[in-house]
């Protein structure tokens, strides 16, 4: 049988995972595999050399882990330890050692403060046992709060017991329990076997969850953050234990609030685009986060964790996509055992080298010292025609050995070529020359060698980095513009590292706490820690006295932009920069860690006993970084639009999309799989998607970019409406005209997916005096004043449950608004679909308005008929009665108090809340915590046929509260409510068109948040 031929350019492990798979027995020996990789060794970003001048010492790029959720790549560990030779273990689980405890330096006030904790180690194994789905995950969490919490540990500690013996979440649980009254644990309690039953049930069938039940939740999960908030947030400064609680707390909350607000839990392929526009943390105060948590070194260590800083600028907060590092996050909250898995060896030795092995047996070549210089494409770019290499060495002879055997037996990948296997070897080693340098000065030892497809492959899989792209695709670039928008898309980031060995170990240094450390804020390397295990694998003479090892690395300063290949200096003048900034380092943190090793009076010399630097800078040396809007351009394995053209490494679409051993290892499955339709399980996303030639798969109607008119005939989204002066009124309406109301808006055009009824049968109307209105992400645009009277509905969102309809959501809807300021006019309509009307608002501080009334003009029809014209008319007048002291009102102090009090007076007077409804408090969620969430039918009438709509959406705007005063009075005014053909309001709800009405005035600032769709046709 013929094989099909293909060839993989590059050798990192989305390269060779991806030969793994091609290679893999299942495939029957379809396929004839070769590997070009530059320089002596597999293995890339993650690639390791021993060091025999230093005792076989490990040189890595970096701090090199597994996280406990990478179920794809501890399952192809475990599958080529079970059949690869040469092992440098008997058994996979060898390689590893579980780390649980962490220690993160918590800034305060300019100092830092270790937070040492532990991760629990959860049942099962990765890549063996299935992996638990995210509700179950948040089930256990849940039931792990209210045990904690409110269980067992609530009582036995109720004394006044000795805490110190206990962690610090036990501390402060504890603490938390005794320092507030019973009743108010049994809100949270309530509010705990809520969200807990909810999520309990919802676990069986994720498939089936609505949107309403994510809501639900939501709305639980607020309500215990505000409750948690409430009582901790003023005694966060004094109390570091609760301030660490408290972040854990609002970090996990918030990012629940959020992924369930955001349908990233419901569905997280179709609403990632929806977010991804936004840095992770600012999505994360867009649902609250406290900016406590936010500048936390528990977030800090999240953007550490993936180098998340461009240009390697570590003293700016960092970037990174906010739907893509939540997804991430819910992924590593699925993890099995510890959270995270140290390497017990050099990473090129404990997983490239047995990856190897199986790639020898099977009989897969690799052609080392090979360079890739030039993909060419075919003038008719459909296929890439041919693959130009540089040769970089000669062999002596036969194919190239690149293991080196220590004295222990183990194979391990060298920190050099193996110069005896190179013609010219000596010459090359006195060179000094590094053949993995994009600037060596190494001269190519051989003729360059050109694949030619057809010839001598049938296809390629690019496993080379993007930063290379400029240089070895740079024809594809110039032939299309999808590799153009993606070259310049995809951006990387240097880093750099640091190892030490020391002739101590931590405890003798004075470092006791946990040896994981992670968020320095603004320092180069910013995560240390101790990986003394691998010293067993080294091989030290004993005098080196050599007792621990550490490796500390971070982001390095670099410009998007790789300098020519010419400039021979820049490793060096890169390398001095690393050398200087870890003296550096050492120097100002040296004490911190090991006050017995660097504090005043410790030994002089000694201690650090080797040294080993390292500046990650060549193109695909380079961190993939995931910034803002970046994930929708990348190509999937099959995208390349060449059709022999594979691509794979953890910068492709691959469902992870942050640079990771377990995203380059889907990566490769997914290029085998596009190849050859194996592996055909991939855990955790979905292979036949993701190696589409487009990912996400367009909609049939497309979503173009908004395109802009010149002028202000087109706005930007959010809003801020600052110094706002508002009347409020609460108006006697008829119930089952407001409900004929929201079931034609609503329950009709949905088909009842959307079910809306008034709370009560009261309406209230509020006149509004906005000061300056401007457009929070285009604020050069300027501002302007507005006043607004508005017809408000306060009403619910109903599902039935047992025959009955229980209310879910509270939300305000708005029938009539008419406001005197055009770009509002057309900005609200245009995203919302606010209905707004002009119209002409007096006000009682108005010059001349010496009655001191409020009046509203509209733009209206007095009476229909054709000879009618469409003019200014009154609406409303309001005849100013005086004012007096209200006691009420005297007790308000913020926003919440206001909605409390509404609801308290709604629920007493009149017929109350309307009886079909079961309405309790809570419902009012969003608004309780400043937010008036408000619901708009937003459509557009159809080219053709005008009585139809071509679009139509239920769209929810939330109004954030940022300030809030009420002022002690109320205010008398006799109403006159005109009637207009064209705005009929009086009549539309059964208000009495002339009455008495008493109102109170308000103060406030607001943000209108970005919406979202509950419903589209
Ligand atoms: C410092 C550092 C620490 C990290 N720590 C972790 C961690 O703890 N946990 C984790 O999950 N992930 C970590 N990562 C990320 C992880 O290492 C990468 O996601 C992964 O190794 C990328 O593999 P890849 O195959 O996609 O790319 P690469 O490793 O970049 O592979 C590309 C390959 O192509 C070769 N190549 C380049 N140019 C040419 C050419 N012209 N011709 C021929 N061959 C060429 C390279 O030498 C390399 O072998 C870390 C990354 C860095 C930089």
């Amino acid at each position: 049988m013929t094989k099909t031929r293909i060839a993989i350019l590059g050798g990192g492990l989305s390269g060779i995972v991806t030969a793994f798979y091609l290679s893999a027995p299942e495939q029957r020996r379809k396929y004839d595999i070769t590997i070009y990789q530059l320089g002596w060794r597999l293995g890339g970003k993650c690639a390791t050399g021993r060091n025999p001048d230093h005792g076989e010492r490990v040189q890595e790029h970096g701090l090199h882990v597994f996280m406990g959720a990478y179920q794809n790549a501890f399952h192809m560990v475990q599958e080529a330890y079970g059949e690869a030779q040469n092992l440098p273990f008997e058994t996979w689980d060898k390689a590893f050692t579980q780390q649980t405890t962490l220690t993160l330096m918590d800034r305060r006030n300019g100092e830092y403060e270790p937070w040492p904790f532990g991760v629990p180690v959860m049942p099962g194994t990765p890549g063996i046992t299935k992996a638990p789905d995210i509700w179950g995950r948040i089930a256990e969490v849940l039931e792990w709060i209210e045990s904690e919490m409110l269980g067992t540990h609530g009582m036995t500690f109720s004394g006044h017991p000795d805490l110190s013996s206990l962690p610090w979440w036990r501390r402060m649980i504890v603490r938390l329990l005794l320092g507030i009254e019973h009743l108010v644990a049994e809100a949270a309690s309530v509010l705990i076997r809520d969200a807990l039953g909810l999520v309990q049930t919802l676990v069986e069938d994720p498939a089936k969850h609505g949107a309403h039940h994510h809501n639900l939740l939501a709305d639980a999960a607020a309500g215990l953050r505000s409750w948690i908030q409430r009582r901790a947030r003023p005694l966060l400064e004094k109390d570091a234990d609760l301030r660490h609680f408290w972040i854990f707390v609002d970090l996990g909350l918030s990012s629940l609030i959020g992924s369930l607000r955001d349908g990233l839990l419901f569905d997280p392929e179709a609403n990632l685009e929806r977010v991804n526009h936004l840095d992770y943390r600012d999505w994360l105060r867009s649902h609250g986060a406290d900016e406590i948590t936010l500048d936390s070194s528990l977030i800090r260590s999240l953007y550490d964790l993936i180098f998340a800083y461009p240009q390697g600028d570590w003293t700016k907060p960092g970037e990174v996509e906010a739907g893509t590092m939540v997804v991430s996050l819910m992924n590593t909250a699925t993890y099995q055992g510890a959270i995270i898995w140290k390497f017990n060896s050099a990473t090129g030795d404990a997983i490239v080298q047995p990856i190897y092995e199986v790639l020898k047996q099977r009989g897969v070549k690799v052609e080392f010292f090979h360079r890739v210089d030039r993909l060419v494409p075919s003038a008719d770019g459909k296929q890439i025609e041919s693959v130009e290499l540089g040769r970089q060495v000669e062999l002596l002879g036969g194919d190239y050995d690149p293991l080196r055997q220590l004295k222990s037996g183990q194979y391990v990948w060298p920190d050099r070529p193996r110069f005896e296997q190179i013609k010219d070897g000596d010459k090359l080693k006195a060179s000094g020359a590094d053949l993995e340098s994009h600037w060596t000065e190494w001269e190519d030892a051989l003729p360059p060698l050109t694949l030619t497809a057809g010839d001598d492959y049938d296809a390629l899989v690019l496993a080379i980095p993007p930063a290379a792209h400029p240089v070895i695709c740079r024809d594809l670039i110039a032939q299309k513009q999808e590799w153009a928008r993606f070259t310049q898309t995809i951006r990387s980031t240097a880093t750099q590292n640091l190892q030490t060995w020391m002739d101590k170990d931590e405890t003798e240094l004075g470092w006791t706490l946990p040896t994981l450390v992670g968020a320095f804020d603004k320092v180069n390397l910013n995560t240390w820690c101790d990986i003394s295990e691998v010293l067993a694998t080294e091989e030290w003479p004993k005098d080196a006295g050599i007792c621990t090892e550490q490796i500390m690395c971070g982001p390095l300063p670099c410009k998007d932009s790789i300098p020519p290949s010419t400039d021979h200096e820049y490793p060096k003048r890169q390398l001095k920069q690393v050398e200087e900034l870890a003296e550096r380092f050492i120097a100002d943190q040296g004490e911190r860690f090991w006050s017995k090793g660097f504090g005043p009076g410790a030994p002089q010399g000694g201690v650090i006993r080797s040294t080993y630097v390292r500046a990650n800078i060549d193109p695909s040396e380079r961190y993939t970084l995931t910034v803002r809007n970046s994930t929708r351009h990348r190509m999937t394995a099959s995208g390349s639009t060449y059709s022999n053209l594979y691509l794979t490494g953890d910068w492709i679409q691959n469902g992870q999309n942050l640079g990771s051993f377990e995203a380059s290892t889907i990566s490769g499955m997914l290029a085998s799989h596009a190849i050859s339709k194996f592996p055909t399980d991939i855990r955790g996303v979905d292979a036949e998607a993701l190696t589409q030639a487009e990912y996400p798969a367009k909609p049939s109607q497309a979503r173009g970019a908004f395109v802009k008119h010149p002028g202000m005939a087109t706005f930007p989204g959010r809003i801020t409406l600052d110094d706002t002066t508002m009347w409020a009124f609460l108006l006697d309406a008829d119930y089952d005209l407001m409900a004929g109301y929201c079931r034609r808006m609503f329950d009709e055009p949905s088909g009842g997916e959307v079910r809306v009824r008034p709370m009560s049968s009261k309406m209230m109307m509020t006149i509004v005096d906005i000061g300056t209105g401007r457009f929070v992400d285009e604020p050069e645009m300027g501002w302007s004043p507005e006043r607004e009277l508005t017809f408000w509905i306060p009403a619910v969102r109903v599902e039935a449950r047992g025959g009955k309809e229980v209310a879910t959501h509270f939300d305000m809807v708005m029938p009539y608004l008419v406001l005197d300021n055009p770009v509002a006019i057309a900005s609200g309509r245009e995203i919302f679909g606010y209905a707004k009307q002009k119209g002409w608002i007096t006000l009682p501080d108005d010059e001349g308005n010496s009655a001191r009334d409020l009046n509203v003009d509209l733009f209206a029809t007095k009476s229909f008929g054709k000879t009618s014209e469409q003019a200014r008319h009154r609406l409303l007048t309001l005849g100013h009665q005086g004012e007096k002291e209200s006691a009420a009102l005297s007790g308000i102090s913020g926003f919440g108090d206001a909605v409390r009090s509404l609801y308290h007076h709604i629920g007493k007077s009149g017929d109350g809340w309307h009886n079909s409804l079961k309405l309790d408090f809570e419902i009012l969620g969003d608004a309780l915590h400043r937010r008036v969430p408000q619901l708009f039918l937003k459509q557009f009438r159809d080219v053709h046929d005008g009585d139809r709509a071509c679009y139509q959406a239920i769209t929810e705007a939330i109004g954030e509260v940022t300030r809030f005063d009420a002022f002690p009075r109320l205010t008398t005014f006799d109403m006159t409510l005109e009637h207009l053909d064209s705005s009929p309001v009086a009549k539309d709800f059964g208000i009495a068109p002339q009455q008495r009405l008493h109102g109170v005035r308000l103060e406030y600032d607001m943000t209108i948040l970005p919406g979202k769709v509950l419903w589209q046709a």
